[in-house]
Formats: C-alpha cells, sequence, structure tokens
C-alpha cells in the first residue's frame, strides 16, 4: 500500500488545522486536538518494556493551542512549534493521518465551533 501524504496543509482558521491527502481525503481537526495528541515522549508518555509512563501532569499554559509554525521535517512528518516554546512533536505520516481520521471534524462540528468562536471572539 502506498504511504498516505498529506497534499496540503493549511489553517483555513486561526483554531484548525486543514489537511488534504494524497487519497483525495480532506480532515479538518482543531489545534486544540493537534496539540493534545502530540506524539513526543513528554506529552504521551515512554513506551517502556510495554508499560507507558507519564512525565507530570498537563498543566495549561498560555499559548499552548497556538501554532506558532509547522515545518516538514525530511519527507516523512512535520514538526509543530507552539507558541508556549513546545517544539518537540513530530507527526509522521502515519500518526498524523490517525490523528486526522479519528477527530475529522464534520460540517456540523465546524459550524458549532464557528459560532463559538465568533461568540469568544476568536474570528
Ligand atoms: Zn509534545
Amino acid at each position: 500500500m502506498p504511504i498516505l501524504t498529506p497534499t496540503t496543509i493549511t489553517r483555513p482558521k486561526p483554531y484548525l488545522l486543514a489537511i488534504t491527502w494524497s487519497d483525495g481525503l480532506k480532515t479538518t481537526i482543531t489545534l486544540r486536538t493537534f496539540r493534545d495528541e502530540c506524539p513526543c515522549a513528554s506529552c504521551k508518555g515512554e513506551n517502556i518494556m510495554g508499560t507507558t509512563y507519564s512525565f507530570g501532569i498537563q498543566v495549561m499554559k498560555p499559548g499552548m493551542y497556538e501554532l506558532a509554525s509547522i515545518q516538514a521535517v525530511g519527507n516523512y512528518a512535520v514538526q509543530a512549534d507552539w507558541k508556549d516554546g513546545h517544539n518537540t512533536g513530530i507527526y509522521s505520516w502515519d500518526i498524523l493521518r490517525g490523528i486526522a481520521e479519528h477527530y475529522n471534524l464534520s460540517d456540523d462540528d465546524l459550524k458549532r465551533l464557528e459560532e463559538q468562536a465568533a461568540k469568544e471572539g476568536l474570528v
């Protein structure tokens, strides 16, 4: 099976990440989801001998859900740079695809988010 790769990654709204894939699938997730699913060891815990250890308690930091930039890592992953300084999350295409498929937002979800964002003054 060919590896599915993103063909475009955009931010249609400050709080959304839209990814179009090489098989034509279009997915949209929130930046919050993207951050919450950060695959790095300090967010996801480290798998040692089959047991996952989590380090520390996740504390809500300013800028935590604000993306400073996304950069390509070779041709296999993207690295997210968050405004709270966290930048160790490297999302390989298969991890990213898994997150995008699992949390893909429906049109209804998107509408609801838009209304909520308008209320909170995020748009
Ligand atoms: Zn992380």
